[in-house]
């Protein structure tokens, strides 16, 4: 077995409750459900960060992550969903393969997801956004 616990599942080498699979990108059951209906959308090669992604396995990852966000809407009726998609230890990434939670939500669910709600000026906003821009 490899150290990677999704390349595992997705040889077949451990156990996972599939949603949906393609040849690039495979949809499974997480194994918390701090929401019932919570799934993790992964790209069947081993990428290990957003970063790494080609531009054609970003879009056949983020079509899947659209289809099954539709399915748990349909299926569970959930009032919201969140997407959260961690990277690297600084991220809270626990699983060094790339991967989206799909979580949907109800009113008073218990669900926290939290930063301080804290409005920066509009020239610190500018001088970021300048920085950003300068990158691509
Ligand atoms: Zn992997």
């Amino acid at each position: 077995m490899t150290p990677c616990v999704f390349c595992n599942i997705l040889a077949g080498r451990a156990e996972a409750s599939f949603v949906y699979r393609d040849a690039s990108v495979a949809a499974f059951m997480s194994l918390e459900q701090p929401n019932p209906y919570k799934v993790l959308v992964v790209p069947t090669a081993h990428v290990e960060t957003l970063y790494d992604l080609t531009d054609a396995q970003t879009a056949e990852l983020f079509q899947v992550v659209v289809k099954v966000a539709r399915a748990i809407r349909l299926v569970s009726g959930c009032e919201g969903l969140n997407l959260v998609q961690s990277n690297s230890t600084a991220g809270q990434q626990d699983v060094p393969h790339l991967h989206v939670h799909l979580l949907p939500r109800w009113s008073g669910d218990g669900v926290v997801l939290s930063w301080p709600h804290v409005e920066e000026p509009r020239a610190a906003l500018e001088r970021l956004a300048a920085e950003l821009k300068s990158a691509f």
